[in-house]
């Protein structure tokens, strides 16, 4: 019998009581402006440029409610990790240490890099002598993961425009330097986009960084629901002959926009998603609420676009696992052994592809 076909298909639900009570990981979109503009992301696929787009920064006091209550709870993560990037936001050293201060964690941000080497601001002021990387350090933020692309000058310059190879792989190093001499126990993930303008790119970028990092992450290039440059139908022959699963979000993550939306897809960078605003509803309660619940029963029964039109011509659900993620990466990372180290082949998972 073919081993692969045999291995038990993962239980859909929550995994434990924690994880029904609140969502086991909180995607902070801190703002959706960006300094970059990477081929395979809305930022560099014209979302700035749409007549709908509006720069927006999260207000003091809607990421403090959120923190507030993200510390009561016993949760896996909190993902900084915008639809732009985090170091842009003038107070982005300002929530990590208060994020920090609170207890909550583990804590990973989802950055490029670039401005690691800039004056460190907190509370408005300059932090004399000290660079934003200095500081990240300083207050224990718990993972840094880095998005780069690329092993190769030439298709860093290509895939990831406005950055600057030279001052990012400078940064990189200067990380693993300053982490070394100050015995952080931050972990250091880097990520590659596997798209056709990292053609040859991606098995030397695993050679190179693997020895040097905590974790290496390919990552799918996914559609984004139409906005990456990617068609949704083009989802990958191997993937397009997998039976769908209900998506995991529903029953593990909830993202958090600039403006305090609760969004239950973490893709939908036009927030048609939005289930509720931090000011006016608590996440624990919209999380047991009745709407979500109606959601996942049309989703374990097949009807996607019954429990949203977006979710019935959605084809991102395939970079959502059940028996992985971005969350069990980091768990492994820390050394949690009931975690596999890497995700299984999916047809071994989810049946013959
Ligand atoms: S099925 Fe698609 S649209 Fe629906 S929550 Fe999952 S990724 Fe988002």
């Amino acid at each position: 019998m073919n081993e692969a076909v045999a291995t038990p298909k993962p239980l859909y639900g929550f995994a434990d009581e924690h994880a029904r009570a609140f969502p086991q990981t909180i995607v902070v979109e801190t703002t959706n402006v960006c300094n970059l503009r990477c081929i395979h992301c809305p930022q560099g696929q014209g979302l700035p440029e749409s007549p709908n787009y509006r720069a927006e920064y999260m207000p003091w006091d809607v990421y403090k409610k959120l923190i507030d209550e993200i510390s009561q709870h016993k949760i896996t993560l909190v993902r900084i990790s915008p639809a732009g990037e985090a170091l842009v936001h003038p107070q982005f050293l300002d929530q990590i240490a208060y994020a920090k201060a609170k207890g909550v964690g583990p804590i990973d941000l989802t950055t490029n890099a670039l401005t690691f080497d800039n004056q460190a601001i907190e509370n408005g002021e300059r932090v004399p002598g000290k660079s934003i990387l200095d500081r990240l350090i300083d207050h224990g933020l718990d993972v840094v993961d880095i998005s780069l692309d690329a092993a190769t000058k030439d298709a860093y310059e290509r895939i990831r425009v406005r950055s600057n190879y030279h001052r990012v792989w400078a940064n990189l190093h200067r990380l693993l330097y300053l982490r070394e001499q100050k015995k952080s126990p931050m972990k250091v993930m880097l990520s590659i986009v596997d798209q056709p303008e990292a053609a040859g790119e991606v098995e030397q970028f695993v050679k190179y960084w693997t020895p040097l990092v905590d974790r290496v992450l390919v990552r799918p290039y996914l559609p984004n629901l139409g906005l990456t440059g990617r068609k949704p139908g083009d989802i990958g022959e191997k993937q397009s002959k997998i039976e769908r699963w209900p998506c995991p979000q529903f029953w593990k993550r909830v993202t958090i926009t600039p403006e305090g939306d609760i969004r239950f897809c973490v893709v939908d960078w036009l927030d048609k998603s939005k289930m509720g605003n931090v000011r006016t509803h608590s996440i624990a309660e919209l999380w047991r609420g009745a709407e979500y619940e109606r959601m996942r029963g049309c989703h374990l029964g097949g009807k996607y676009a019954e429990a949203h039109p977006i979710c019935g011509p959605c084809t991102d659900w395939m970079g959502m696992r059940w028996d992985w993620g971005f969350e069990m990466a980091i768990r492994a990372a820390f050394g949690d052994k009931s975690v596999p180290d890497k995700p299984a082949p999916l047809e071994q998972v989810y049946g013959k592809a």
